[in-house]
């Protein structure tokens, strides 16, 4: 059985955050979380009251954080996001592979529905993207709207996804 995380990450991992989204994983970044409140920084008290109230996982480089919280906090060690995913999947057995179908939207979390039709979109692309792919997907929220679909940028993330 795969059990399918879902996550809260800590400021300053937002790279992290908007990987996880794309694999699938439901993930709330902290800093949109201090957006969505108007506060410059939230405290790790209300942090670890989200995480325990949303049932996630809180994901940190702050050793601090993690001895308060220990039972449902991953600690990161190191600066790259390669080398982040690569400790999350030794320890959690995460899966990282791309369906768009699937997946979160990077910068909102939410939801992705399939275009049907490409041409009801075709003014929000570049003239190559409509020519050449034919599978999108769209953002649900309606205050994001932001369009996917698998070219070369998913491609390069896979490539390196192999190699850790
Ligand atoms: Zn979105």
């Amino acid at each position: 059985m795969v059990i399918f995380f879902k996550f809260l990450i800590d400021a300053m991992l937002g790279r992290l955050a908007r990987f996880l989204r794309i694999f699938g994983y439901d993930t709330v970044y902290a800093n949109d979380l201090e957006k969505e409140l108007n506060i410059d920084s939230i405290p790790d008290d209300n942090l670890i009251e989200y995480a325990k109230e949303t049932n996630r996982i809180l994901i940190t480089k702050d050793l601090l954080l993690y001895k308060r919280f220990k039972d449902q906090c991953f600690f990161l060690e190191g600066e790259d996001v390669y080398g982040y995913l690569s400790q999350l999947r030794a320890k959690l057995d995460l899966i990282f592979k791309i369906n768009i179908g699937k997946a979160h939207c990077s910068i909102c979390n939410s939801k992705l529905e399939e275009i049907k039709n490409k041409n009801l979109i075709k003014d929000k692309l570049e003239n190559d993207t409509f020519k050449y792919y034919n599978e999108f997907y769209q953002c649900l929220n309606s205050n994001c709207k932001k369009i996917f679909w698998n070219g070369s940028h998913i491609k390069d993330i896979e490539k390196k996804l192999e190699n850790i």
